[in-house]
């Protein structure tokens, strides 16, 4: 496998090694409450500098998608599914729902989070559809 992966930078780093314990961490403003991503030095609401790791919810909701037909390269066998996910603490994430037929994804359904690791020292957020609650 080829894909390439990130080189977390040191602020982005706690979000890997959370990603690496199977937690989604997310910055949380000690200022203004505002909840931070992707990772920064300082907060985008309020420019303060002290943010805390804190574990997510791993919940969410599909803002939009994208069915990839054509993989970049055979390193991503298409089809596959990129979409942008309103985590439950606020921020938007882009990132890809694993283990879904393109036709049962839609946006307004909710997921949960999951972790797919891309090589030894990388492991990614993706996001499963949580099955249908019927009644
Ligand atoms: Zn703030």
């Amino acid at each position: 496998m080829t894909r390439p992966t990130p080189i977390p930078t040191p602020t982005e780093q706690p979000f890997y090694d959370g990603c690496q314990r199977g937690e989604l961490v997310l910055q949380h403003c000690n200022h203004c409450q505002h909840v931070v991503f992707y990772p920064r030095t300082h907060c985008d609401a309020c420019q303060s500098d002290s943010l805390a790791w804190r574990v997510a919810s791993g919940e969410g909701v599909i803002a939009t998608y994208t069915v990839v037909r054509r993989g970049v390269s055979a390193d991503f066998p298409a089809p596959y599914i990129i979409a942008l996910i309103d985590l439950a603490e606020g921020p938007r994430m882009m990132t890809q729902i694993i283990d879904a037929e393109p036709e049962a994804v839609s946006s307004g359904l909710s997921v949960r989070v999951d972790f797919e690791s891309w090589s030894d020292n990388i492991t990614l957020p993706v996001f499963r559809l949580l099955p249908v609650q019927v009644p």
